[in-house]
């Protein structure tokens, strides 16, 4: 089993990529931020307890976040494998994903992160407000919360990965095609 966290600031390219990888390497995606947006889609007590944290940029508290992903991953007893993306967000997150998949018998294999400039991103975000439909991509100032929202809480999980000795970077710019093969090349080196 190979289980891989894909790692990066809002916008960096994960959801794209993840589509690619889980086709690749046969893994489950599970991104909770589609998954929020599901449950708030369908008005389910879970999204709009969410909606009120999505819309704003900040983060959905760990627990909520956590016991979620831990029912998808339950929700999928054939997979080969997971592509996290956009979970873990904080160091409780890392940690009690470690423990659940400690307890489920594997291990997370790798943590992947797209590298790319703030004002790319950015930049990126308000063009794909315009057709996305999502309320924390159209204005500036939740953009700029949820950079705030990576940099407090998100970024320090790069030295808990370093620590592992599970850390890798790839350049997040380029043609959609050259960043899955620089991806696929770590993965087919793990
Ligand atoms: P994303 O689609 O990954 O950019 O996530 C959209 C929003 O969902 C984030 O800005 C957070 O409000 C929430 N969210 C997604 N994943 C997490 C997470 N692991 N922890 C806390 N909040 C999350």
């Amino acid at each position: 089993m190979i289980n891989i966290v894909l790692f990066g600031k809002p916008g960096a390219g994960k959801g794209t990529q993840a589509e690619f990888l889980k086709e690749k390497y046969n893994l489950v995606h599970l991104s909770t931020g589609d998954i929020f947006r599901f449950n708030m889609k369908n008005g389910t007590e879970l999204g709009n307890l969410a909606k009120s944290y999505i819309d704003k940029g900040d983060l959905v508290p760990d627990e909520v976040t956590t016991n979620m992903l831990i029912d998808a991953v339950n929700a999928n007893p054939e997979a080969k494998g997971f592509l996290f993306d956009g979970y873990p967000r904080t160091i409780s997150q890392a940690e009690a994903l470690d423990a659940f998949l400690t307890s489920k018998g594997t291990e997370n294999t790798a943590t992947i992160a797209l590298e790319a400039d703030d004002n790319i991103l950015v930049a990126r975000l308000l063009e794909r407000g315009k057709t996305s439909g999502r309320v924390d991509d159209q204005d500036e100032d939740k953009i700029r919360n949820r950079y705030q929202e990576y940099n407090e809480k998100t970024a320090p999980l790069m030295d808990y990965y370093k620590k592992q000795g599970k850390f890798h970077a790839v350049d997040g710019i380029g043609e959609i095609s050259e960043i899955t093969e620089r991806l696929s090349s770590v993965i087919d080196n793990l």
